[in-house]
């Protein structure tokens, strides 16, 4: 809802990923840090404000971030590492607030739902709850914007970007939207920024300018009408509690029951494949696939299962499906068949993670003796295993550390964790008995 009082609050994570991947790994603070997929095809998911100063961007793929900063740390990400760091500031946000909603891992809006808050009073808030987390997530700082309505509060929050704090006084939305430029609304897309762009539309304020009709005709009734009410700082979007948990899914019903399980296979194939081609056109992905089937009595029943990672690809999507499948005995027939994905990630980042099947680069600056090149067979199932760069790890002897770099059958290991100076780097065949994956150090609280 809009508000009287600045009593609408948006927190951002500053470059989550890698800021958790610094304070994990010592040797990393202060120093560029690229996290992504690391194969072939992977996609820049996060970086840190050293790797930025290179030029390196979310959504840029690894290949050209190679290219701008070699000498960055390129890791693979550590998605429990950063859940057990979200739910802790989504625990910090639901003490202010029982109306908290999540956009994604990082990020999430706080309805204050006090009328009276005054300025100060948000910005004491404010301050304390970034503190807070400063302290109980290990030193990961958030920015934080303030506003009467989720549009201010979310441009407030990219406006102070990294480690800062802005509340937008009730009637001061328009000085602050105004000059910003039309690529700041949030909701503006690169297209439409670029079509805004070539009309001679730079800032908010020239997009004002333009009339509810003009911007119909430009944009069409939804986006039109949209675009003239967010540029007059007119946002009535609530804070939504409780997301719809959401799904994903298609189903068929035949003229003839079918009893072949080759058919049945096939139809739960495609019916995979349309749910999967729905969540790649919808930027999500999700953990949940569940298998639908009525039989020829009517009776319906419901088979689930849970993957580790949210996908959006079509095999595994059918895999699961068609291995719940052969759960189910269709003696006398099925009538009707449905694949369904659920458990959707609010974010899309989740597929960017997929991408993990090339051999790992070295990742760091300073190169150790012999530096591990890819190994074209290094991915083989019948290899050693596959060290992921930034994976947790520990040797038997020298305890914890993460992975360096990997290739040509050995694994480059540094050891150091969130508790320690930065560590020695050691070399080791990768299927050596004494390595073990281990899962990600907890980040201790700050004293004090
Ligand atoms: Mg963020």
């Amino acid at each position: 809802m809009s508000h009287t009082s600045a009593s609408v609050l948006h927190l951002d994570l500053d470059a989550f990923f890698a800021a958790v991947e610094q304070r994990s790994k010592p040797s990393l603070a202060g120093r560029p840090v690229v996290v992504g997929g690391v194969g072939g095809r992977g996609v820049v998911a996060t970086c840190s404000y050293e790797a930025r100063a290179y030029g390196i961007r979310s959504a840029m793929s690894t290949a050209e971030a190679r290219r701008r900063c070699p000498q960055a740390a390129f890791l693979a990400p550590r998605m429990n590492a950063y859940r057990a760091s979200s739910a802790i500031v989504m625990r910090l946000l639901h003490d202010l607030s029982p109306l908290v909603e999540p956009i994604s891992i990082d990020e999430a809006f706080v309805d204050l739902a006090a009328a009276d808050l005054s300025v100060p009073a948000a910005a004491a808030l404010a301050a304390d709850v970034r503190e807070q987390i400063r302290q109980q997530t290990g030193g990961l700082t958030a920015s934080v914007g303030i506003g009467t309505s989720k549009l201010i509060a979310k441009v407030a929050s990219d406006a102070c970007k990294p480690n800062g704090l802005l509340v937008v006084p009730p009637g001061a939305e328009i000085a602050l939207l105004h000059p910003l430029p039309v690529r700041a609304m949030w909701g503006v897309g690169p297209v439409t920024a670029e079509k805004l762009t070539r009309l001679g539309v730079r800032t908010i304020g020239d997009l004002a300018r333009l009339s509810e009709p003009d911007l119909i005709a430009l944009f069409g009734q939804a986006a039109g009408r949209n675009l003239h009410a967010l540029a007059r700082a007119r946002d009535s979007r609530p804070v939504l509690a409780d997301r719809e948990a959401k799904s994903v899914s298609a189903e068929e019903t035949f003229a003839t029951d079918l009893t072949d399980p080759v058919r049945i296979g096939r139809e739960i194939s495609a019916l995979a494949d349309r749910v999967a081609r729905r969540l790649t056109a919808a930027g999500t992905a999700g953990r949940t696939v569940t298998l639908k089937v009525r039989r020829h009595d009517f009776t319906t029943l419901t088979r689930s299962a849970t993957l580790p990672h949210a996908t959006q690809d079509s095999r595994r999507i059918t895999a699961l499906a068609r291995s719940l499948a052969g759960e189910i005995n269709p003696d006398g027939g099925l009538r009707l068949l449905g694949v369904g994905v659920s458990g959707l990630a609010a974010f899309a980042q989740a597929d960017l993670f997929t991408d993990q099947d090339s051999p790992a680069l070295p990742a760091g600056q300073d190169s150790p003796a012999q530096p591990p090149e890819t190994d074209p067979t290094a991915d083989g199932l019948a290899g050693p295993p596959a060290w992921l760069p930034g994976a947790d790890i520990e040797h038997a002897e020298h305890g914890p550390g993460w992975v360096w770099g990997a290739g040509l059958g050995r694994v480059t290991v540094r050891f150091e964790g969130p508790t320690t100076g930065p560590g020695p780097i050691r070399t080791f065949t990768a299927d050596d008995p004494s390595l073990a994956p281990t899962p990600p150090p907890p980040l201790p609280p700050l004293g004090g």
